[in-house]
């Protein structure tokens, strides 16, 4: 379906990014991975995928927090591939305090890394998609980016900063054939999530089970965490020539969380 295509997806070493770049490679698309982890296990990850898909696979290890860094990326792939059609922004950090504790250090992160960096790869990938009057982006907020939780100012700030940023670059580009959507997941089996489970168990005196469906799926009606295989069909769909009027809009993956 995005045979010949080219993307790059952020924070693609594990969880949703990986999971949507498995999802392009599996529908022929060349893609650059980025994030952070262990090099040797990054690129096992990498050459897999290049072997099990046949498309070319390339890993850039740009920190998101840096503005030149994003762009540099994007050039890197750009003269990779001759082109980037496709930009997910998925990278992304949480931090969970009250307002008035909050770390500085981690509201300057979360907000550079989940809502700057996206402004930084749209501008630097948006010239080439217009020169090929092409393009789709993609940015990965969250429920946090339609509805807030407490302890969560800066994610719910970075969050609802991308939806706005998705609304804006739409519209700019709207007489072309680049569309700027958002993904808003509800909670997803992630690595990061996982972990979430054991230590919550252990902070409760509950199991597994009770946490995931009073405390983490507490607002999440469907009571299942969403899937990263999920968010890849969406994210290859959106991509799709049958999505080419689908723009500005977020769309939410999570189990009716935010139909409340
Ligand atoms: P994850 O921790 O599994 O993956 C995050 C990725 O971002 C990793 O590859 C990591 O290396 C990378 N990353 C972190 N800081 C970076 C930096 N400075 N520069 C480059 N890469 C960096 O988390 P995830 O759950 O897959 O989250 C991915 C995105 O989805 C995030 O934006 C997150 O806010 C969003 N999201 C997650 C959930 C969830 O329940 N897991 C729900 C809604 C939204």
């Amino acid at each position: 379906m995005l045979k010949g295509k080219a993307a790059i997806i952020t924070g693609s070493t594990s969880g949703i990014g990986l999971g949507i770049a498995e999802a392009f490679a599996e529908a022929g698309c060349d893609v650059m991975l980025n994030g952070f982890g262990d090099a040797a296990e990054i690129e096992t990850t990498r050459s897999e995928l290049e072997a099990k898909t046949g498309v070319k696979v390339l890993y850039n290890g740009a920190d998101m927090s840096k503005p030149e860094s994003v762009a540099g990326m994007v050039k890197e792939a750009e003269s990779a591939f001759g082109k980037v059609d496709i930009l997910v922004n998925n990278a992304g950090i949480q931090f969970v305090s009250p307002i008035d504790e909050f770390p500085e250090g981690k509201y300057d992160a979360i907000i550079a890394i989940n809502m700057s960096s996206n402004w930084h790869a749209i501008k630097a990938a948006l010239p080439g998609m217009k020169k090929r009057n092409w393009g789709r982006i993609i940015n990965v907020a969250s429920a946090h980016g339609l509805v807030a939780s407490p302890f969560k100012s800066a994610y719910v700030m970075s969050k609802h900063g991308a939806v706005g940023l998705t609304k804006t670059v739409a519209m700019e580009v709207a007489e072309t054939n680049i569309t700027c959507n958002a993904i808003c997941p509800g909670y997803v089996r992630t690595p990061l999530v996982e972990g979430q489970i054991d230590d919550q168990a252990k902070a409760h005196g509950m199991s597994r089970d009770e946490v995931i469906r009073d405390v983490l799926l507490a607002s999440q009606p469907n009571k299942r965490f969403v899937e990263t295989d999920e968010l890849g069909a969406l994210a290859v769909f959106l991509c799709s020539d049958g999505a080419k009027s689908i723009t500005g809009v977020s769309i939410p993956v999570d189990g009716g969380w935010t139909a409340h």
